[in-house]
């Protein structure tokens, strides 16, 4: 059984010395092989993971690489495992841990900087000069799971306890999958300004940032909040989750002039981007009025023209974030632990382990309307099931 020296396990919770994992070949191609347990050093622990969503940026990762950097490069064929939004049970401790006890649920973020670099100082650790400098000889203490370091497409996997985040026990696995697609919600808008209250803001793009950003600009107090999109189904869950204004941009002629028409005639002061498509940019500085802020937060597939005398004459504010910064998914968790939005509304599917394949199928072609695809460890059918 596994037993590592300085590691702290215990009888009541097990852990064998091999594990199921999917890893990487080729573009596309996932294999589901054996993998030793990984061994947390200091300030890690051994996560036992429970479930796991599928992002957008999972599909970018597997099918083209970007933006994942393993071992200084692309991560094809490197016996590497993706996934980064899981959730699970702390099963071992690293050396000197003892902020976290085994057997404790936890959802996790992404970003462990090296602690060390001037953005990590600064709190800045989804930036970390050392992003992608922790694998051979070089270990600058940096991960950043599913994306530089192994993920959670397995069934255990080593986090820094700076990334993770306590969950109460009425907190579905499934719901504690989405702490961190919440976190970013938080992260970019807390970078536009935070102080929310009474404002408008306008969310482009109903993916599930989108959504959940509609869900916390709405509890930080934001009025009003509007949602553009494409999907009437996304755009109704978005009205659940707060939204008080959906526009249809298929049905909208000028999507600029009804975002100013339904907020009295002016722009809004803050866009959370969430689209990324080509004309994304341009039509978030018309939206905003002047001395808006517009935050950037879908990873966008081609270069675009920017119309930057509107945005310079204008005073707009462009952020563009990575990640969920800040400690923005325990703020995040706070929401959702208190009920104060229900994520649940945007996980339409669950898969077991052994059947990722399926489940990143219904993410990448959106079969059956998912929005956010789940995988479960333990008590998941292998057919199709509906949402919790
Ligand atoms: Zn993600
Ligand atoms: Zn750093």
């Amino acid at each position: 059984m596994y037993a590592p020296a300085g590691v702290q396990v215990s009888k009541d919770f097990p852990i064998p010395d091999k594990m199921k994992a999917w890893v990487l070949g080729g573009p596309g191609e996932l294999k589901f092989v054996d993998k030793d347990v990984p061994v947390p050093k200091k300030a890690e622990v051994l996560i036992r993971i429970d479930a796991v969503a599928i992002c957008a940026t999972d599909l970018d990762v597997i099918f083209d690489g970007t933006v994942a950097l393993v071992q200084g490069g692309k991560p094809f064929n490197k016996n590497w495992t993706p996934g980064h939004e899981y959730m699970g049970t702390v099963a071992a401790l690293g050396p000197g841990v003892d902020e976290y006890k085994i057997g404790d649920r936890i959802s996790v973020e992404i970003h462990a900087g090296c602690g060390q670099c001037k953005r990590c100082r600064m709190g800045m650790y989804t930036s970390c000069h050392n992003y992608g400098l922790n694998y051979g000889d070089v270990d600058k203490g940096h991960r950043a799971n599913g994306f530089t370091t192994d993920g959670g497409f397995g069934q255990y996997q080593i986090n820094n306890i700076n990334t993770l985040v306590k969950i109460p026990d009425d907190m579905s696995d499934e719901e504690a999958t989405l702490v961190v697609t919440a976190g970013t919600a938080m992260y970019g808008l807390t970078e536009l300004g935070g102080l929310l209250a009474g404002e408008s803001v306008v969310v482009t793009g109903p993916g599930p940032i989108g959504l959940l950003g509609v869900a916390v600009a709405k509890s930080l107090g934001a009025y009003p909040v509007m949602l553009t999109g494409t999907r009437d189904n996304r755009l109704e869950i978005g009205k659940k989750l707060g939204a008080d204004h959906v526009i249809n941009v298929r049905n909208e002629k000028d999507v600029v002039a009804k975002v100013k028409e339904l907020n009295g005639g002016k722009g809004v002061d803050y866009v959370l981007e969430c689209a990324g498509a080509p004309n994304s940019i341009n039509e978030a500085a018309y939206m905003v009025n002047r001395g808006g802020k517009i935050c950037l937060a879908a990873f966008p597939h081609e270069q675009t023209n920017v119309d930057i005398r509107h945005i310079v004459s204008n005073n707009i504010y462009l952020f563009g974030i990575r990640g969920e910064g800040k400690s923005a998914t325990h703020r995040a968790e706070a929401f959702m632990r208190q009920k104060r939005f229900d994520a649940r509304l945007i996980h339409t599917h669950t898969f077991p382990l052994e059947d990722l394949p399926t489940a990143i199928r219904y993410a990448k072609d959106r079969v059956d309307d998912a929005i956010k695809v789940v995988v479960k460890m333990r008590g998941a059918e292998t057919k199709k099931q509906a949402a919790e």
